[in-house]
């Protein structure tokens, strides 16, 4: 294994050996290919540079205590970037490809997988674009896939400890019937000004209301939210939010500890009613909230400067799968070997 400070391991872009790639061409899929460089060469007219078809995925492997590897719900994130792909015309890429690539690099990349115990995981971001060239505004007839990975630590510096979100209503990350729902570069570069105008203002993240009426709850920028009242774990529906695999694996868990699960629209007002927030996704898991601040209506929603029991329960449950120390009851993880 690599000799790395895993401890201490933020959550950002570092070099490993080796990625893989294929390439759709003449209606078929290449073979993947392994490389060892990280520069990619690109058609100056691609329709990932002009037009946006772009799409990527972001899951994790774990290494558990009994050495073995395990990836999360890989099939999942093969479907979504299916749906990605469907979303802005890219040829999907198949669960087969997707899963072979995945299995692939990560074990190319096995001496990067943090050891078990450190909270650290190994980050794997798929990426599929449009590289053949258009000048028109038309979908690409070529098409890259590629898979790599780096070793990461918690998503957020503070770790496992609520932080500060933000409401804005003069910022949107994605339009009533417009990309939200799938998992494009697009919807990130819309949510930058906000992003950074919250971190200036010292909060970690914008809580997004629904661009229509500005009324009920979206999402989180890059993370799905949650809130607990009672014995329920109640989440946003909406047609502009990425359905986060991570939030669809917190409710069976909720369920399974015999909770009540709600998927519905929430009024912003209903924040006054919870007894926990939370944002969920795989790159913060589950990341408490400690206050929201409605920054329009000079209201603060305050939940607690230490993590909610509920939330901390079900931070725990799905961790402990994820690195093998639970059993896998919804057979989730897959074994990399
Ligand atoms: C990826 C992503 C999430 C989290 O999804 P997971 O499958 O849980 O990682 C949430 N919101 C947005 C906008 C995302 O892009």
């Amino acid at each position: 294994m690599k000799n790395l400070d895993w401890k201490n391991l933020a959550f950002g872009y570092s070099d490993t050996n080796y990625n893989v790639r294929c390439y759709y061409r003449d209606g078929k899929w290449s073979e993947l290919e392994v490389s060892d460089s990280t520069q990619i060469t690109l058609h100056m007219a691609a329709t990932c540079l002009h037009y946006g078809q772009e799409a990527f995925e972001g899951l994790k492997a774990y290494r558990g205590n009994d050495g073995k590897i395990r990836v999360f719900r890989i099939e999942e994130n093969a479907k979504r970037m299916q749906s990605s792909a469907r979303g802005i015309l890219m040829q999907e890429v198949p669960t087969e490809i997707f899963v072979e690539a995945i299995h692939k690099v990560v074990k190319l990349n096995e001496e990067f997988v943090p050891p078990f115990g450190t909270g650290a995981s190994l980050y794997i971001r798929p990426l599929l674009i449009g590289s053949g060239p258009q000048i028109g505004v038309k979908p690409a007839n070529e098409f890259m896939f590629m898979v790599f990975v780096m070793p990461v630590g918690p998503y957020f510096k503070a770790g496992f400890k609520p932080t500060d979100y933000v409401i804005y209503r003069e910022y949107d990350r994605a339009a009533p019937l417009g990309t939200g729902n799938i998992k494009v570069g697009g919807n990130y570069a819309a949510s930058l000004n906000a992003g950074m105008r919250a971190h200036n203002e010292g909060f970690s993240a914008v809580l997004y209301l629904d661009a229509r009426e500005k009324k009920y709850l979206d999402e989180c920028g890059p993370a799905n939210f949650f809130g607990i009242k009672g014995n329920s774990y109640i989440t946003p529906k909406s047609k502009s939010i990425l359905p986060s695999i991570t939030n669809n694996s917190l409710r069976q868990l909720a369920l399974d500890l015999g909770m009540q699960v709600e998927e519905r629209q929430i009024p912003v007002e209903e924040l006054a009613e919870f007894n926990e927030a939370g944002a969920c996704g795989t790159a913060a898991v589950v990341s408490p909230i400690r206050s929201i601040y409605d920054a329009d209506k000079d209201i603060r929603y305050f939940y607690g400067e230490e993590p909610g029991a509920i939330s901390q329960k079900l931070y725990q449950k799905l961790i402990d799968i994820q690195y093998g120390v639970e059993p896998d009851l919804h057979h989730w993880v897959s074994i990399v070997d």
